[in-house]
């Protein structure tokens, strides 16, 4: 699909702040954050939705969730826990149609509460704050011996 945004990402047509890439999957910085540090994991090929992914993607977006997370906790980005989050289709509360799950970090008193039901109130950030949220992020899953880092 030509015209997705997340194609048009992965193509290097549109700016992001990558975090993470293997032949598979990519990851980068949410433009409209939750909390600062939130991530999405989005798999290299286009895919609209669960049933269109292939079936080996299934667990490697789940490993690559569980570095990401583990590289969350060890950066800059306030972190004492994590939610992952898909959505599955509009009535899901999908808005980009190339499935992606949300690795999105969590503090005390975030006030985020159930965070999906408040995306509208996510933090407003800019590119700049994203990219050098993101250069924390590659330096923590480099101490977490992740051997595919993309180089900015
Ligand atoms: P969903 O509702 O699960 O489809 O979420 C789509 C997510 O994509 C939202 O959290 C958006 O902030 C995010 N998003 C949309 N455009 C971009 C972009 N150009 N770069 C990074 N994230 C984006
Ligand atoms: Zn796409």
């Amino acid at each position: 699909m030509t015209d997705c945004i997340f194609c048009r990402i992965i193509r290097g047509e549109i700016p992001a702040s990558y975090v993470y890439q293997d032949e598979l999957v990519s990851a980068f910085m949410d433009i409209q954050p939750v909390n600062p540090g939130h991530l999405l994991i989005v798999p290299n090929t286009h895919a609209s939705s669960l049933a269109d992914l292939d079936s080996k993607l299934g667990p490697h977006i789940f490993q690559v969730a569980m570095r990401l997370a583990a590289g969350l906790r060890g950066s800059t980005v306030q972190c004492e826990g994590v939610n992952l989050y898909l959505a599955d289709g509009k009535a899901a509360g999908q808005e980009v149609f190339h499935i992606h799950l949300h690795v999105i970090p969590r503090f005390s008193g975030d006030n985020k509460g159930a965070f999906f039901a408040l995306r509208s109130r996510g933090h407003s950030d800019q590119k700049q704050d994203r990219d050098q949220i993101a250069a924390s992020i590659r330096t923590s899953l480099l101490h977490n011996t992740i051997p595919e880092i993309r180089k900015e």
